[in-house]
């Protein structure tokens, strides 16, 4: 139940104020439709903005199932609009260059559902609007009947008890006014729905309440209602659940949540070179664990990698977090206290972290002045550049074999970012990837392994299966590469993450050295998902159309040769992966610097090719959820609206794209 009692909203108007709410008092039901009526300014917006928290009421209060919000910090207000509201505006406020389908899911990243769960809802909703044959079409597409039911669609999304429409017709012609009409009708069967409207015969025909305003005060209320007659309805209790979150993508969001752009980044590149394990470790232990790491490294590798990484953590640092009880309060043995290390965490990561200039570091070596050769056994480059590999003739159709997708989709993807820098027999493997860098000294190669079949990799489309000094390659490589069905393997996985029974096939599967060796993958590259249209570049990773066009005709890469660590060889392989040369890298960068997209962002410098907007138009900060940047975006004159959601887009394509918009 929501009541306003008294609510007053003041704006500053030079030396006076205007009041766009004057004292209203008014209490909505769970379940009704309540069209709100008046003449322009009269308050209809600041009042729908008020119960939807995106504006704060100046005097009064507003009781939410009858809690004050008085003393509501900016965390309850945001969990309040993220869970319990849905907004849609009279200028639909969609992404025009991204697909439906993108533009709903993008709606529920803030609430921790999987990828795959993301994609199951929107879909759904988009069903339910009418729309499950336009999945893939961009709003600039449509019509404005079609573009409402989108916004529709994605305020709906979340399952809010609360639907808030500003003017939702209000651009509409008669026809698809009463569609959108009857799709909220449908909407409001189990859920309180607020709309604003000028018409009010729409009102009068499809809403159960009319309130009238005039001059910010309520002049009439055709169903009045106290909020004393009813109790809970059952329908409250269902709508009081617990966001079900994974360990890690709760972990994810939190620090989404709390730290700024650049932080993040740095999370991500932190976690992507200590990997999944390394998150868990700091924060079930973080004492002593520097010890453990050490161990394991001595443990695992028989030779001692010196590893510069453009940007690291002085993880030393976090390890020694003090323990000692702050001095700033009393203590006694009949309380509990809570003692900080999350904040020390978050520090070290933005204060410890360190950017090292290795593109002049490795001028420097290659110079031949370092003296570095004759110290070293061998020196190899890694490159973050992500490799995207797919198999387009698998039994379970197209899959995209590295970065590894499996726990991605499963809603664990963030920690496990490829940090580049899996060599095997050089470097522990802290990746899910089963695509490793084979070191570049082929003479070291040659006295590490010997060839169980084919021969050893000699141009940069070729790589080796590695398997261990038994032929063995896990199953979770099989499943990787698709040779087990890894939709088998995401089921399990997400029955035990649930805590369910789960089994998998744990039979011993045997491949004979000729069905292995001439496997092809196929080899893409970022730029390749984007497509020029008009003056920006779309991505197209959504068209299955154009995704199957552009992985049958992209490069080959083939397996040529089984190979197995040597016996007696010194080191230790990460066994069952695939092997790639390091020269795959450097062609994969030369393509991506050579193609179109690139070259014409770097004739471009100021203009982002992905908007064709000016980049500083871009560097608005802050963060804000995507309910909040709706409605601050729909405050904006036309054209800044427009260069606003260019910037949505650029986050978007930043790779910040899964938890927040910052
Ligand atoms: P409606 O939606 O009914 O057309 P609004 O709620 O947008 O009306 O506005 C009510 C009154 O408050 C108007 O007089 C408007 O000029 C004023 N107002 C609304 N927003 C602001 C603002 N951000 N700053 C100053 N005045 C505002
Ligand atoms: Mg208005």
């Amino acid at each position: 139940m929501l009541e306003l009692k008294n609510i007053t909203k003041e704006y500053p108007n030079g030396d006076s104020v205007v009041h766009a709410l004057d004292k209203v008092s008014v209490c909505f039901r769970e379940n009704e439709f309540v069209s709100v009526l008046g003449p322009s300014g009269c308050g209809k917006t600041t009042l729908l903005n008020i119960i939807g928290g995106l504006d704060r009421y100046s005097e009064g209060d507003l009781c939410i199932n009858g809690v004050s919000t008085k003393k509501y910090h900016d965390r309850d207000w945001d969990s309040y609009r993220n869970h319990s509201i849905g907004f849609v505006f009279q200028s639909y406020n969609l992404i025009p260059h991204q697909s439906v389908l993108a533009n709903v899911e993008l709606a529920l990243t803030l609430s921790g559902v999987s990828k795959k769960e993301r994609r199951a809802r929107a879909v759904a909703v988009l069903e339910k609007v009418g729309l499950g044959d336009q999945l893939h079409k961009r709003p600039n597409q449509m019509s404005g009947g079609q573009m409402q039911r989108v916004a529709i669609a994605r305020a709906l999304i979340n399952d809010p008890a609360i639907l808030l429409a500003d003017e939702p017709t209000g651009a509409l012609d008669s026809e698809s006014s009463l569609q959108v009409m009857e799709l909220l009708k449908e909407v409001a069967k189990d859920r309180l729905v607020i709309m604003v409207t000028h018409n009010p015969e729409i009102a009068e025909k499809y809403s159960t309440r009319i309130i009238r305003l005039r001059d910010g005060r309520i002049t009439d209320d055709t169903m009045p209602y106290d909020g004393s007659d009813v109790a809970p309805t059952p329908e409250k209790k269902k709508r009081e659940r617990k966001p079900s979150m994974s360990f890690f993508t709760a972990l994810s969001l939190s620090f989404n949540n709390l730290m700024t752009k650049k932080a993040r980044t740095i999370l991500i590149a932190f976690a992507g070179s200590i990997g999944i394990i390394g998150i868990a470790l700091i924060l079930s232990m973080s004492n002593g664990i520097q010890q453990l790491i050490d161990r394991m490294e001595q443990e695992t590798l028989s030779s001692y990698p010196l590893t510069l990484e453009k940007s690291t953590i002085d993880l030393s640092s976090m390890m020694s977090q003090n323990r000692e009880p702050a001095a700033d309060i009393e203590r006694d043995n009949d309380h509990i206290y809570s003692v900080n290390v999350m904040s020390t965490m978050m520090d070290t990561m933005i204060q410890g972290s360190k950017v090292n200039n290795l593109s002049e570091f490795k001028h420097y070596i290659e110079s031949g002045q370092s003296g570095l050769e004759e110290l070293t056994s061998d020196i190899s480059y890694t490159y973050s550049t992500p490799l995207n590999i797919y198999r387009t003739d698998t039994e379970h159709g197209t899959l995209q074999v590295n970065p590894n997708q499996i726990f991605a989709e499963i809603g664990m993807g963030q920690v496990t970012q490829n940090s580049g820098s899996a060599i095997p027999g050089s470097y522990m493997q802290t990746t899910m990837d089963v695509w490793v860098q084979m070191n570049s000294n082929e003479a070291l190669l040659d006295s590490q392994y010997d060839i169980v079949a084919g021969r050893m990799p000699e141009s940069y489309n070729e790589v080796v299966l590695i398997v261990d000094e038994n032929n063995q390659v896990t199953d979770f490589t099989l499943y990787s590469l698709g040779l087990l069905d890894p939709e088998e393997l995401k089921d399990a996985l997400t029955q035990a993450a649930k805590g369910e029974e789960a089994s998998l096939d744990t039979s011993t599967h045997v491949y004979s050295n000729d069905e292995l060796i001439g496997l092809k993958f196929k080899l893409l590259t970022n730029t390749d998902l984007f497509v020029k249209e008009g003056d920006v570049w779309l991505d197209k990773s959504e068209d299955q159309a154009y995704m199957t066009s552009i992985l049958n005709a992209s490069e080959d890469i083939t397996i040529v040769g089984i190979i197995r660590p040597a016996e007696g060889a010194t080191t230790s392989t990460s066994n069952g992966v695939i092997g790639y040369r390091a020269d795959l890298m450097t062609h994969l960068i030369e393509k991506v610097n050579t193609s179109p997209i690139v070259l014409e962002q770097k004739a471009n410098p100021d203009t982002d090719v992905f908007t064709g907007l000016p980049f500083e138009a871009q560097e608005a900060s802050a963060s804000y959820t995507m309910v909040e940047l709706e409605a601050y975006i729909a405050a904006l004159p036309q054209e800044q609206q427009t260069e606003l959601m260019g910037y949505v887009e650029q986050m978007r394509m930043s790779g910040m794209d899964d938890d927040s918009i910052a």
